[in-house]
């Protein structure tokens, strides 16, 4: 079972913002900015280069669109948001389940360090 799989099935505490069918929004352990949450699939994909076929693609969408929707209800809407999604080593991914990283609550620096 995969990190994120443990805090969906409540074997993890974390502090949930947002969940439906498909995904569930909790709040990042160690915040990058002053609102960061993740946000991730109930079903793992280990990561968005493994993402293949339709059901994959209907959950991805799912979780894109709820993370905007995640972000608008944090109040995040009128001043912004990035999403983020780290994919293997060289892109910083360390928990091999698909998850987008909701930042905002200060303006963030682009390219990251
Ligand atoms: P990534 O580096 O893209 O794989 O992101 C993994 C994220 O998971 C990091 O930002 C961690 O701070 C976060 N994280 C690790 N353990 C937990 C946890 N128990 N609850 C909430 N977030 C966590």
């Amino acid at each position: 079972m995969t990190l994120f799989e443990k805090i969906v099935a409540r074997q993890i505490p974390a502090d949930i913002v947002y969940e439906d069918d498909l995904v569930l929004a909790f709040r990042d352990i160690n915040p990058q900015a002053p609102t960061h949450v993740l946000i991730v699939p109930k079903r793992v994909i280990p990561r968005i280069g493994e993402a293949a076929g339709p059901a994959d693609q209907a959950t991805v969408g799912h979780l894109l669109v709820q993370a905007a929707a995640v972000a608008r209800r944090l109040g995040l809407g009128e001043t912004g948001y990035r999403l983020v999604i780290n994919n293997g080593t060289d892109g910083g991914e360390t928990v091999p389940h698909l998850h987008c990283h909701i930042l905002g609550g200060r303006p963030l620096a682009w390219p990251p360090g």
